[in-house]
């Protein structure tokens, strides 16, 4: 069974997101979606609703399952059986930063990375952009997926 992890922040999870995960089930016979749990950065949307509203948006999807996990990514897909992690790229910097991070985890746990391009008319959305629209009162559910349900979409 080949199983993966496809890491994030998702503060929020945007159909960018989405789409990465539903093509990573071409690759996968199983993705475990994790929420990471970051000290540092601060969070818009609690992770629990962000948690929910993942769950909800593949509520159909038995091959994607979703955790929260509060480790190091490598420690996280080691629990979870998983041999790589799922990331997407929209751009060179996110190519960049990927590129370090698989060569840490490479080294780290031996789990090899994964990276889809993100398709072009997602490419310009990220967690950031939508929790910008998200303080100013905009409406932000063009940005999600359609079942991520009233956790971040009100
Ligand atoms: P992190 O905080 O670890 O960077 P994010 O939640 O921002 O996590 O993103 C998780 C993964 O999804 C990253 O690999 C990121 O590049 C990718 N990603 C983010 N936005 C998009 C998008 N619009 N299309 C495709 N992939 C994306």
């Amino acid at each position: 069974m080949r199983r993966a992890i496809f890491p994030g922040s998702f503060d929020p999870f945007t159909i960018g997101h989405y789409d990465i995960a539903k093509r990573g089930l071409e690759l996968f016979d199983e993705i475990i979606i994790g929420i990471g749990r970051n000290s540092v950065k601060k969070e818009t949307f609690p992770i629990r609703e962000r948690l929910t509203a993942i769950e909800n948006a593949f509520a159909d999807e038995d091959k994607i399952k979703v955790e929260i996990y509060d480790c190091l990514t490598v420690d996280f897909a080691r629990e979870q059986n998983a041999g790589f992690i799922l990331r997407g790229i929209r751009c060179v910097e996110d190519f960049e930063y990927e590129r370090n991070m698989a060569e840490a985890n490479k080294q780290l746990g031996n789990i090899e990375t994964i990276l889809l391009y993100t398709r072009p008319e997602y490419a310009h959305i990220s967690s950031t952009l939508v929790r910008d629209l998200y303080s100013y009162n905009k409406d932000i559910t063009a940005f999600l997926p359609a079942k991520a349900g009233s956790a971040t979409n009100e």
